[in-house]
């Protein structure tokens, strides 16, 4: 590539950020990073109705969150800020005027029931409806006519008369016929510019040299190609209109389109659930592209190296929570258990197991409690349910009610907290090896249990929990005393 690499990222901060945004991000950024070019982050904020402060603010931190850094855009400044839309009203209104006057674009006076009028009675006559070129041609007169009668025109772009072809960068060439897309709005009668005057501009401005964005966006694409060309002419950008790549569409449950409602399309939801970044984005590369057949798994690192946009694959991809969790699992395990047990800490702290201050004697706990837990996780958030008994104090700790009538609340679970008590407190050392003896001679050999309801009881007595790390070892890691008064407690407690 000649032309040092400029892509943009450019949301409009609506809603929550969802999975869609966030692929886009990762092949922009992938691509950039790829190609040692330059990553843009741009706000498309120019719809007060919908835009909000609050979006605009979770959108930056999600994107700091999934670990995307960027060279120019919000925080960051760069040499073609600013970088939200809503900033640059003064470019907009310059480069509307200059296609003015280029005659590039005209001003409509067509009202909107004149233009449902029109679209009626070309349905009614068999001819596809969409603007009909009505006001391109307005005389001196008609124009003073229309302004007399106090209309405020739009901005309309004047859409040449012939086809658009362009070289898709995952699609192959597409061609768009002639009068096929007709002259579209560009600035409201109140002045307003839209989406399909800023966009483009920008990316002029802003000296994009590939646009990759969602498949949704293929139609706007000959408006815009049509647009750079005027904005050639009137000398706004380089002159040079950007390649475009349309990402596949992502499809949910039951072969729709993944919709922004889709529980399962929630950023933020992943982020609570404890998905690592890493995790959730090697997932979300899978999403039209692949590293090589036959593997999943891969780092940033190793996305960036091998990414080419050839790789994308046109056919929708499919979106699927199993393997998401699955390649986040995967990427968990394969955290070194220090760096396990630091991530855990929010989701601890989130849930009020940890305080704000975490002590030395709880770290240290925690580092203990990370390898029993590390195989069996699939996001962070888990760590709550699985290693929170560990950290409670004893007037915090509860049981699982369901748990406990199963297997505490029965004469069998009685006997077994009863004699799990008796053979732990005779022990002479606190050590998984001796536990796991005493309890297999008293509960297995001695009262012939079977292990399963055995191990089953003490377990939710200690725990509080039917499922738990491996029992003998969270016993030790509990300590003598802790685990002692829960199974007294347990047994006290049923007998009431
Ligand atoms: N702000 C537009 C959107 O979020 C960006 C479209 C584009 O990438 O060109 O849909
Ligand atoms: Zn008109």
């Amino acid at each position: 590539m000649d032309t040092p690499v400029r892509v943009r990222f450019c949301p409009s901060p609506t809603g929550s950020p969802h999975v869609g945004l966030a692929r886009t991000a990762l092949f922009n950024w992938a691509f950039a990073r790829h190609h040692g070019g330059t990553f843009v982050f741009r706000i498309e904020d120019t719809d007060a109705s919908r835009d909000s402060q609050e979006s605009y603010e979770t959108l930056l931190e999600v994107m700091r969150w999934l670990g995307f850094d960027w060279d120019e855009g919000p925080e960051v400044g760069g040499p073609f800020g600013p970088y939200r839309q809503s900033e640059r009203y003064d470019s907009y209104a310059d480069v509307a005027r200059r296609l003015l006057e280029a005659g590039r674009a005209y001003h409509c006076y067509c009202s909107q029931e004149e233009l449902d009028q029109r679209n009626e009675l070309a349905r009614s006559e068999g001819r596809a409806p969409g603007y009909d070129g009505h006001c391109r041609t307005l005389t001196e007169e008609q124009r003073s006519a229309y302004e007399a009668e106090g209309r405020r025109p739009v901005v309309r772009f004047r859409m040449p008369e012939q086809a658009i072809t362009f070289d898709d960068l995952v699609r192959g060439e597409i061609t768009f016929q002639a009068g096929h897309v007709p002259d579209y709005v560009i600035v409201r009668g109140n002045g307003h510019p839209l989406y399909t005057l800023v966009n483009p501009v920008d990316d002029a401005l802003m000296e994009i040299t590939h646009v990759l964005r969602g498949e949704d966006l293929l139609s706007s694409t000959p408006r815009q190609i049509a647009l750079y060309d005027a904005l050639a002419e009137i000398g706004v950008g380089t002159g040079q209109a950007p390649r475009f790549g349309h990402l596949p569409y992502v499809m949910g449950q039951g072969n729709k389109k993944l919709s922004k409602r889709d529980p399962e399309s929630n950023l933020l939801g992943y982020r609570e659930r404890g998905f690592l970044p890493e995790g959730l984005l090697n997932y979300l590369a899978l999403l039209g592209w692949a590293i090589a057949e036959d593997r999943d798994i891969f780092s940033m690192e190793e996305m960036v190296e091998a990414f080419t946009i050839e790789r994308v694959n046109p056919n929708p991809a499919r979106f699927d929570l199993k393997k998401a969790e699955a390649i986040n699992a995967t990427h968990l395990r394969g955290l070194p258990v220090e760096e396990l047990a630091e991530r855990m800490v929010p989701f601890l702290q989130a849930a009020g197991i940890l305080g704000a201050e975490v002590t030395e004697e709880q770290r240290a706990l925690l580092l203990a409690a990370a390898p029993l837990v590390h195989e069996r996780m699939v996001t962070l958030a888990e760590s709550v349910e699985m290693l929170g008994f560990l950290f409670l104090h004893e007037d915090a700790f509860t049981r699982d009610p369901a748990d406990s009538a199963k297997l505490l609340e029965t004469d069998e679970g009685r006997r077994i907290v009863q004699a799990a008590h008796d053979a732990l407190s005779a022990l002479p050392e606190w050590q998984t090896t001796a536990i796991d003896e005493a309890l297999r001679a008293a509960l297995i050999e001695e009262l012939g249990l079977k292990p399963r309801n055995a191990f089953g009881a003490v377990r939710v007595a200690v725990t509080g929990r039917r499922i738990s790390p491996p029992l003998f070892e969270s016993l030790e890691l509990l300590g003598r005393d802790r685990s002692l008064a829960r199974l007294a407690a347990a047994g006290a407690a049923v007998r009431s």
